[in-house]
């Protein structure tokens, strides 16, 4: 398919859905999990981002989140984000659906997402539930909750936890019902958002897929664009 057919899909389309992962963030220096800089002293992400790692070891899995925030904080969108923005101001029917807790879409001026990770400057007490705001950069200086005093943990999604049902809602409801979907830079193997893109393909949608690798959902993907998310979808509507 030429650059011109791919514009006329995205021109005809009436419904978007834009689902993005780790991927559309490594150009602005954040690593993905399962890339080579996913390590952190030894530890997989799947060994620390977990209810049982944070029971076991609260102080190390904070070090770990607070190291993450620091990469995070000297972060920039990159062209890809700032494509999905631009995407978002040229269709009424939007939405960016993103695993990615570091907050760059918004940063890029993305307002109709759904972050179903839920976003790392954010903490929620264990036994009050209270969320606050939390830029904190260093693990040491992570207090108690100011409601309650309890303990504090990432209001993240961790592997085993269910996403939150209004989110988690958005996001099936919108693949439900777009015509076109594009998917961006995720591995395709965390559920339930590896499902997103079945479930958009069997309601008839047009699945396009950027990745620099293949992924299960390339299988399902009406088109493959292999490349960088800063490269390829800047060039979707330009
Ligand atoms: P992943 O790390 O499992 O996979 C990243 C995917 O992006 C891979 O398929 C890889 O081939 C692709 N990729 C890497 N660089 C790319 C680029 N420049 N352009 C296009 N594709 C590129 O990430 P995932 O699928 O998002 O799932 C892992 C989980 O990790 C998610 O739950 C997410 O919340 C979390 N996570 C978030 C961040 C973040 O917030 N930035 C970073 C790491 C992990
Ligand atoms: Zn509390």
């Amino acid at each position: 398919m030429d650059t011109a057919e791919i514009k006329q899909r995205l021109k005809r389309a009436s419904h978007i859905v834009v689902v993005t992962g780790a991927g559309v963030s490594a150009e602005s220096g954040i690593p993905t999990f399962r890339g080579p800089d996913g390590l952190w002293k030894h530890y997989r992400a799947e060994e620390l981002a977990t209810p049982q790692a944070f029971a076991k070891n609260p102080e190390l899995v904070w070090e770990w989140y607070c190291w993450r925030r620091g990469i995070i904080s000297k972060a920039k969108p990159n062209p890809g984000h700032v494509a999905i923005a631009e995407l978002e101001s040229r269709y009424n029917d939007f939405l960016l659906v993103t695993q990615n807790v570091d907050g760059l879409h918004r940063k890029a001026g993305s307002n109709k997402l759904v972050e179903i990770h839920g976003c790392i400057w954010q903490a929620r007490c264990v036994k009050c539930n209270a969320i606050e705001q939390d830029n904190e950069l260093d693990y040491r200086n992570i207090g108690p909750c100011s409601r309650c005093g309890g303990r504090k943990r990432p209001n993240v999604v961790w592997f085993g936890e269910p996403i939150p049902p209004t989110r988690l809602n958005s996001a099936f409801s919108a693949a439900e019902s777009c015509d076109l979907m594009i998917v961006a830079g995720t591995s395709g193997i965390v559920q339930p958002a590896a499902s997103l893109p079945f479930i958009a393909k069997k309601a008839g949608a047009y699945i396009i897929e950027v990745n620099v690798d293949t992924t299960p959902i390339s299988a399902i993907a009406d088109l493959f664009l292999k490349g960088k998310c800063g490269d390829v979808l800047p060039g979707l509507y330009s």
